[in-house]
């Protein structure tokens, strides 16, 4: 496939604008860039997509999320409205991610790649919880991804909450999908819920069941409740992430999610360890946990990725919470550059995706990479560059503005159709599913 007449955002280090460019794209890799004058004739008969002059650039990646949360969205929680974090997890998440069986499970992810696949999201890294229906449930959610055409990294939450048995079920599910997966577009790696509901024994487990060279996928310190937890749990340790690092649970391929509450101490050991810290400013405004301390924690090199945390797969609208947050709450229009949210979103991602997809370069337009990107109606009204595109993207790019949608070479919207994915019969379909839900939610709470 050639595409023709576009203006690529490449996203290399340093980044490039490349005018009126076109890509060959053989089977799932970008092979050539040029010209769109040259690409034509050197391959005239290859069937092509005319980007009209829009910007063709990566898809976007996001570093964190949640399917299995879709069907929380209009649900009310009864009672008393939680007053924090723990109760937030007590009244919602909780009786929510119990009331999921597979079809749920599997109307939740296909929802959640509807609207990535519409927004421009093309590889997600999922972090899933059914404590009903523990047993081939990532295999579910490998179905959706593979049917959405989207890129997709699974693991399970194994978590103490529930007994012995669910988090023996948990390591079980977690060691089986990272042994079977096979699919070019799907990935595992190894969840643990966060450091309140785990104990030195479980951990044990985990690290004893994991296959050699796994990293971890984990909550940690989003609230200061896993704090706490060193001391309810008799962990032995004072900190969550020292006491994760003392049990081995850190390292270059483990994912720490939020890290909103770690001090000095803590970051120096992620540093170290070289070990991923997610960021997920709207989830933390809206659970009001507090702001995780991004920009610090980028300064001591450690490599700090975006997330959504289950919010919508708009992540040009994480991009704008990033940059927001830290102003207000310094107080301080200097503080969070954008080029430190490129460099989070895009860079830091993209790093992040290639760990789990090491076939083909993820996140960059060269040849070689993989051929996932995406067609951006973007028409600047005032000088576009290299430079100054990610205040670009925080002050005028819309979701709505994406238009074509490709992963490994193949297109999965199109002018804004959706080819893979029949969006209003997903629609449907979860409604369905979203009302036995929410009756089996409110059976546990009321
Ligand atoms: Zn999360």
């Amino acid at each position: 496939m050639l595409i023709v007449n576009a203006t690529l955002v490449t996203w290399e280090t340093p980044n490039r604008l490349l005018p009126d460019h076109a890509l060959y794209i053989e089977g799932a890799r970008i092979r050539e860039i040029g010209t769109s004058a040259a690409l034509l004739v050197k391959y005239p008969r290859e069937e092509k997509l005319d980007a009209r002059g829009q910007l063709a650039m990566p898809g976007n990646i996001c570093a964190h999320t949640h399917f299995y949360g879709a069907f929380a969205r209009g649900l009310a929680i009864p009672g008393e409205a939680p007053q924090n974090f723990r109760e937030i997890l007590e009244k919602l998440w909780w009786p929510l991610d119990k009331s999921l069986d597979a079809e749920a499970v599997r109307y939740s992810a296909l929802t959640c790649l509807v609207d990535a696949a519409r927004h421009g999201t093309t590889t997600l890294i999922d972090h899933h919880a059914s404590p009903n229906a523990i047993d081939g449930s990532l295999d579910v959610i490998e179905q959706a991804v593979v049917q959405a055409g989207l890129r997709a990294c699974l693991c399970y939450e194994v978590t103490d909450r529930d007994g012995p048995e669910k988090m023996r079920a948990g390591i079980r599910e977690n060691v089986r999908f990272l042994q079977k997966t096979k699919s070019p577009l799907v990935a595992a790696t190894f969840g643990l819920h966060a450091p309140l509901t785990l104990s030195n024994a479980t951990l044990d487990e985990c690290r004893a069941a994991a296959p050699e060279g796994t990293g971890f996928h984990i909550h940690v310190s989003e609230s200061e409740d896993d704090g706490y937890a060193m001391f309810d749990n008799n962990t032995g340790v004072a900190w969550p992430v020292d006491w994760l690092n003392k049990q081995g649970i850190l390292g270059p391929k483990t994912i720490i999610a939020h890290a909103v509450h770690v001090d000095e101490y803590e970051m120096d050991q992620l540093a170290d360890t070289q070990t991923w810290v997610t960021h997920q400013p709207r989830s933390n405004m809206n659970n009001a946990v507090g702001v995780a301390q991004v920009e610090a924690m980028l300064e001591k090199g450690i490599k700090v990725g975006l997330g959504n945390d289950g919010f919508s797969n708009s992540m040009w609208d994480e991009w704008r919470a990033a940059y927001f947050l830290q102003k207000i709450h310094h107080l301080d229009p200097r503080r969070m550059n954008g080029m430190d949210v490129a460099k989070m979103a895009i860079y830091h991602n993209a790093e992040l995706a290639n760990i789990f997809f090491p076939d083909a370069p993820i996140g960059q337009l060269v040849p070689g990479a993989a051929a996932d990107l995406i067609f951006v109606d973007y028409h600047s009204p005032t000088e576009l560059t290299a430079g100054n595109l990610p205040w670009h993207i925080l002050f005028g790019f819309q979701n709505s503005m994406v238009t074509a949608t490709i992963v490994g070479g193949k297109v999965l919207m199109k002018n804004r159709e959706l080819l893979t994915l029949d969006e209003k019969e997903i629609a449907a379909k979860a409604r369905e599913q979203a009302a036995k839900v929410w009756k089996r939610y409110n059976a546990q709470v009321q």
